[in-house]
């Protein structure tokens, strides 16, 4: 009987090849989005597996003691840092972050982002994923792909970058404050206008209002403000809005002295 062995890393290009066509599948039926992306984080999990199992066979496996369930991406991140002596850039984990947060929105039937949002997800995706596989594992992915699905990866790469082209000259001409502009939670773009109130993504069109901490006073996304209650004894609520850096300092910190 014949079975079907591959190593890590051809698995990891089969998912990449796989989710590339599906991303030409949903040009026509935008359900295949969801698939395309999933596809790709595996592909993602599985050459940063690749990467660790260079290192060492066992450090895949998420407890090496008892090798059964191979590392999820944190594991894998954490130790290619520590171990295999991998250097992850604030643009890298920021990618794993959305790689991993995607999935789970798939997964628990969640993943509501426009079609704008998931192809800027997707080529910030793939651009980590063949600069991971160029730079650690030397391989060039996109250059072995079929030519009609590298030059899908190539046309949803020039799509993404005009839309970023023309919300950063948008952003000039309306002479928006470098500071003012964020991160965008949705497309991962720095394209996030919190100025006068506008609370918009020039790139992708998210919407989502800041509010402003009343501890520290700085601007926070409102789905990142957290609700504290500094009631007294009598049972009188006293609800402040803190954001999420103040929240955890309080978590850790005892509250009573500091705000009473
Ligand atoms: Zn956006
Ligand atoms: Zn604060």
């Amino acid at each position: 009987m014949s079975k079907l062995k591959m190593t890590l890393l051809e698995n990891s290009k089969s998912f990449f090849i796989e989710s590339v066509s599906k991303a030409v599948q949903a040009e026509t039926s935008e359900e295949h989005w969801k698939f395309a992306i999933l596809l790709l984080v595996q592909a993602i999990e599985t050459c940063l597996k690749e990467r660790l199992r260079c290192t060492q066979d066992v450090l895949i496996y998420s407890n090496i003691d008892k090798p059964k369930h191979t590392v999820d991406l944190w594991l894998a991140i954490s130790r290619l840092e520590k171990i295999s002596k991998i250097e992850f850039d604030a643009s890298d984990i920021s990618s794993i972050k959305t790689a991993s947060e995607l999935r789970n929105q798939i997964v628990h039937f969640e993943f509501n982002l426009s079609i704008d949002q998931i192809k800027s997800n997707f080529v910030t995706l793939v651009g980590f994923y063949s600069e991971f596989c160029q730079k650690h594992l030397e391989e060039d992915i996109i250059a072995e792909l079929p030519s009609r699905l590298g030059q899908e990866v190539m046309n949803l790469d020039k799509y993404v970058d005009e839309l970023e082209q023309r919300a950063k000259h948008r952003i000039e001409s309306e002479g928006i404050t470098p500071e003012n502009v964020w991160q965008c939670s949705a497309c991962k773009k720095d394209s996030f206008v919190i100025e006068d109130g506008i609370d918009t993504c020039y790139v992708c069109g998210y919407y989502e209002p800041t509010v402003e901490c009343e501890n520290c006073n700085e601007s926070e996304l409102e789905s990142e403000i957290q609700e504290v209650d500094f009631g007294n004894m009598k049972g009188l609520e006293n609800w402040k809005s803190f954001c999420r850096g103040c929240y955890e300092k309080l978590e850790t910190d005892n509250p009573y002295e500091e705000y009473y």
